[in-house]
């Protein structure tokens, strides 16, 4: 055996130098980190395929390829999916620096995903402004974004197709004009008669069924990040949905599901049958001027699921023992985040407004009379500040 292993040249060997090249989120291609070499690669053509719910296996039954290994964080049990040449170092969800190979599989491939647009540097950008927005935010956060912490994750999300078939009962309302007669005084104390025209709704009941295929339903495939915090960085332009080929997540980290497939389906049904409940007020009121749901009976045919995955920048820090998380879309550069606010930087703002106040006060009285004060309050606030 010789000292010097061999290194076979892999789809993400560097043409130039043979360095491990990495997707570059500005050109859309491979980059090579070292000498800057770019590589284009076809990105498949096929649509993706959809699975079985019935046949969905358990999350850890299915290999993704034989190209991915799984880091896991032993401090907070995150796992990630890594092409072969890609290393994470800390943890993008605690910050931990406790990271091991995992023998498990990786799981479910996932069949399509939005690329990463911004590049790290443009969310590092987006999170500045974002902190500059929010003059209150403890130091500690502020310290984050200097110390270069930001970690681009695809999140996983269980898409699902469904063939739904709903029954409603509801009510037609029709405007019509209701003449109301009152009585009016005149000047000569006469009573006479006038009517009035007032909209009064004639209900009828109604009955009728909709068939529609929905497409893209998502929900959550990992509950490590606050729903309502991921929904805060929406929307994606879900045009840009491409077929999965393993190009786009070299050098970035995809989070390994956590949450079943098939019992996420239960709540991807009540986000069916919210958008059926709506469909069918739609088809009501285009019969009439009102429309008043009572029931709607949804069944669900022939369901498929697939794995999607989305880009988003995570920037960790740790406040008060606990991690806190800013989040960036990396399609669009919407951020949102937890913002500790620090009660030093509250409290110096209340002491500079009380200050001016106690000076305006103290000027009041050296000079006195209010109306000298409010005829001049211009002045006295412009010698003041
Ligand atoms: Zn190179
Ligand atoms: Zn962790």
């Amino acid at each position: 055996m010789s000292d010097f292993e061999q290194v076979r040249p892999t789809p993400f060997s560097c043409p130039a130098c043979g360095g491990r090249m990495v997707f570059d989120p500005a050109s859309q291609r491979l980059k090579c980190p070292y000498c800057g070499a770019l590589k284009p690669f076809q990105a498949e053509r096929e649509t993706p395929n959809e699975y079985d719910i019935r046949f969905a296996p358990p999350l850890e039954d299915q290999a993704w390829d034989d190209q991915t290994r799984v880091a896991r964080c032993e401090s907070c049990k995150a796992e990630f999916v890594l092409t072969g040449e890609t290393v994470l170092k800390t943890c993008p969800y605690c910050g931990s620096a406790a990271m091991a190979e995992e023998q498990s599989g990786p799981g479910i491939a996932p069949e399509n995903l939005i690329p990463f647009q911004l590049t790290r540097k443009q969310a590092q950008e987006k999170f500045g402004q974002w902190l500059k927005g929010h003059i209150f935010v403890s130091r500690a956060v502020k310290k984050e974004a200097v110390r270069d912490s930001i970690a681009g994750v695809y999140q996983p999300r269980w898409t699902y197709v469904d063939d739904a078939e709903s029954k409603y009962m509801g009510r037609t309302g029709r405007h019509y004009d209701l003449k109301i007669p009152y009585t009016v005084t005149d000047r000569d104390g006469k009573e006479r008669t006038e009517t009035r025209t007032e909209q009064g709704t004639r209900w009828e009941t109604v009955s009728g069924q909709i068939n529609e295929r929905l497409e893209n339903v998502m929900t959550e495939g990992s509950d490590r990040i606050p729903g309502e915090l991921f929904d805060a960085v929406q929307p994606y332009h879900m045009s840009r949905l491409t077929r999965y080929v393993p190009e786009y997540i070299a050098g970035f980290a995809c989070e390994k599901p956590n949450v079943d497939v098939q019992e996420n389906w239960k709540k991807a049904q009540g986000i069916v049958d919210r958008r059926m409940a709506a469909l069918a007020e739609r088809e009501i009121l285009a019969l009439a001027d009102e429309a008043q749901v009572q029931s709607v009976q949804t069944s669900h045919y022939d369901v498929r699921y697939k794995l999607t995955l989305l880009p988003i920048y995570l920037c960790t820090f740790m406040y008060r023992k606990k991690p806190r998380h800013v989040l960036i879309n990396g399609q669009t550069g919407r951020v949102s985040g937890y913002a500790p606010i620090s009660p030093l930087r509250v409290g110096a703002a209340v002491l500079i407004v009380l200050l001016l106040l106690g000076g305006l006060v103290w000027r009041f009285l050296a000079t006195g009379g209010s109306e000298y004060m409010f005829n001049d309050l211009g002045g006295r606030l412009r010698m003041l500040l």
